[in-house]
């Protein structure tokens, strides 16, 4: 797999690193076998975060033993410093390691965010000393929204690195304004949700490799991300040994896209995914989580897409998805608790509401 330089870490990372956000959601087992292979097949920089769950310790008991054959990115949303120091310590406990090559403030995607981290005592000046004790290589930070607060970043020089949402139904300016500005600041660039949070994936029972369709959506949507020469590396997030064989397979073959396949891939993601606009559809990054009232939000909202952008024939997966869900939009109560957590700035009780209107409409629930 092609290894670009990540900014001027002195890290030279694969074009396809292993996004951990998934992990949660298989057994210890399943992330050994989905990591190991992982690394056995070229790929050497592992995303984590301290509140993906059982992410971290997941990685630690798979790989230490493995741990300089990858570089290990986790992040924290601590925003003083003494916080950011506890989590820091419990993710080298976690991930079973003496220190983390790229350590980033999590989501600080809004102003208030921003001023916090950088105040005095807060997470950055945290972060700093760790780096100083060797505990941190490389200091990065993570920013959903707010394109001024991704400029203001980049031109403080605090960060080596910067995370950021981009894809091929959600490029906004990130790919003309925000990714050259970073590069030119000699910052290594990490693409999260390279294709929309899974959004731009059927489920796997429904993939036929090599014939086009979904497969050639997932393949162009990565190929888009990768052929825009400010990208150092993607991180899918991955959860089955086929999704990272799929996704190896896809660095090894890259190459960018013709103009032709462009316009292909456009009217591809045109038909399977409808119109969309960015506030309106959930990345399922789980920050909402827990609600106070048990409401599962990413599911609720994963089912509501799965509906609108099915295909008829494919509507009942939407429907078990919706099934399957325990405590669904009717538990909400409008506390608006989750609002501020949300990276996509999504009106979480009113998309609440909508998509159980949608499930009304669609069948009798
Ligand atoms: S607004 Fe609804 S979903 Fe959000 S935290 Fe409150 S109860 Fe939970
Ligand atoms: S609603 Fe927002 S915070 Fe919750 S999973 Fe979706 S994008 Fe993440």
């Amino acid at each position: 797999m092609e290894k670009r330089p990540l900014g001027r870490t002195g890290l030279q990372v694969g074009i396809i690193g292993f996004g951990a956000i998934k992990l949660p959601g298989i057994s210890e087992q399943e992330a050994s076998d989905c990591l190991n292979l992982a690394l056995d097949q070229g790929i050497n920089y592992i995303d984590t975060a301290r509140n993906y769950r059982d992410s971290e310790e997941k990685i630690g008991k798979a790989v230490a033993h493995r741990r300089d054959e990858y570089a290990i990115a986790t992040k924290s949303s601590a925003r003083d410093g003494d916080a950011m120091t506890e989590q820091l310590n419990t993710s080298l406990r976690n991930l079973r390691t003496d220190r983390i090559d790229v350590f980033q403030l999590h989501t600080v995607s809004t102003r208030d965010i921003w001023e916090q981290v950088r105040a005095p005592g807060g997470a950055y000046e945290a972060a700093l000393r760790a780096r100083e004790q060797g505990k941190v290589l490389h200091i990065g930070v993570t920013i959903h929204r707010e394109l001024q607060v991704m400029a203001e970043a980049i031109e403080s020089g605090l960060f080596e690195t910067i995370m950021l949402c981009y894809n091929a139904l959600d490029s906004e300016n990130v790919g003309t304004e925000i990714l050259p500005m970073a590069r030119a600041a000699g910052m290594g660039t990490i693409i999260m949700k390279p294709l929309s949070g899974g959004q731009l994936c059927r489920p796997l029972e429904q993939r036929t490799p090599g014939l086009g369709g979904p497969d050639a959506i997932i393949a162009g949507a990565l190929r888009f991300v990768l052929q825009n020469p400010n990208v150092d590396c993607a991180i899918p997030g991955m959860q089955s040994v086929r999704e990272v064989e799929e996704n190896v397979a896809l660095g090894e073959s890259f190459a960018p896209l013709s103009a032709e396949e462009h316009e292909e891939l456009i009217r591809l993601i045109g038909e399977f995914a409808g119109e969309y606009r960015y506030g309106q559809r959930c990345l399922r990054c789980g920050y909402c989580q827990p609600c106070p009232q048990g409401v599962q939000v990413p599911e609720v909202l994963r089912a509501g897409d799965m509906l609108r952008g099915y295909a008829e024939e494919l509507k009942h997966l939407a429907l078990d998805a919706w099934k399957a869900i325990t405590v669904g939009p009717e538990a909400c109560v409008k506390c608006e608790q989750c609002l501020d957590k949300c990276p996509a700035g999504i009106n979480i009780p009113e998309q609440l509401k909508s998509v159980q209107e949608l499930f009304k409409g669609y069948r009798e629930v």
